[in-house]
């Protein structure tokens, strides 16, 4: 078992997920990063903390499987024996459309990966950090977005529908689990620099909406690693089911 605390980031390898786990391994973490499909992206970011001298692993799994979900889980419990924080980062948006063009497959894999996904790993998560059934304590810290509530018309409403989901389960979760030693919370990004959004077949989103914004930039993934830190850490001990907006005043 690691000395040091130990996160699990889904979606560990690219963006948001990537710049986390820096800042954790820098923070004195061992870090677990799981990825989907790109498995040079994640060791590209095991490599770089393994060489400032931090401890870090890379599991391939996809979020929205069950099975693969239990299979991370199991590498971690091999590996460390403990689970300290998960970040649940894992998450899809796909091509620009209105509702009248989204088939039901679609809506199925952003519900499986942002939703359901969710769901599961802090399902594993809560079932090893439960002081309840012999855990230590623990924190999650959800990824939603500010998608969740203004709706993303016209672009993605299922990827801001699935996000208003992730800010409802951060809500109850957090209440459900509070006497269990496990603190629930959520960040909520805005427009952050990251691939993402020429997922949605918009690589120049960034540059075209950044300068509109209130802070007339768009956000970066360390801005958002930084409250994700801080959220899973000591300094936010009574900060409990929160959806923190990271936003820059969107
Ligand atoms: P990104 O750059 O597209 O990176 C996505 C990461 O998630 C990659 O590491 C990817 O791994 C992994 N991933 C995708 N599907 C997965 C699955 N089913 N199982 C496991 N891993 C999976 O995305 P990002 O912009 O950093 O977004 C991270 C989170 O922030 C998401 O939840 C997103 O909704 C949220 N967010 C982003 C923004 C923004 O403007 N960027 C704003 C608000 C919220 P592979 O490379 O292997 O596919």
């Amino acid at each position: 078992m690691p000395t040091m605390k130990t996160m699990l980031i889904t979606g560990g390898s690219r963006g948001i997920g990537a710049a986390t786990a820096l800042l954790a391994a820098n923070n004195g973490y061992a870090v677990c990063i799981n990825y989907a499909s790109n498995a040079a992206a994640a060791q590209n970011v095991c490599d770089t903390i393994i060489a400032s001298g931090g401890q870090a692993f890379a599991v391939q799994g996809d979020v929205a499987i069950e099975a693969d979900v239990l299979r991370l889980f199991a590498t971690i419990d091999a590996q460390w024996g403990r689970l300290d924080v998960l970040v649940n980062n894992a998450g899809v948006l796909e091509q620009q459309m209105s509702l009248a063009t989204m088939s039901a497959a679609r809506l199925q894999r952003v519900f499986a990966t942002n939703v359901i996904g969710t769901m599961l790993c802090a399902r594993e998560a809560v079932n090893r950090m439960s002081t309840e059934q012999g855990g230590v304590g623990g924190a999650i810290v959800n990824v939603s977005s500010v998608a969740g509530r203004l709706g993303a018309p016209k672009q993605y409403v299922d990827y801001a529908a699935s996000k208003g989901a992730v800010d409802s389960f951060t809500y109850g979760l957090a209440q459900e689990v509070a006497s269990q030693g496990i603190r629930v919370n959520a960040v909520a990004p805005g427009i952050i620099d990251t691939d993402i959004h020429a997922s949605g077949g918009d690589p120049q989103r960034v540059a075209r909406i950044g300068a509109g914004l209130p802070m007339q930039r768009a956000g970066t993934a360390d801005e958002v690693a930084q409250s994700i830190l801080w959220l899973a850490s000591d300094a936010a001990s009574y900060v409990n089911g929160s959806v923190l907006d990271v936003a820059g005043g969107r």
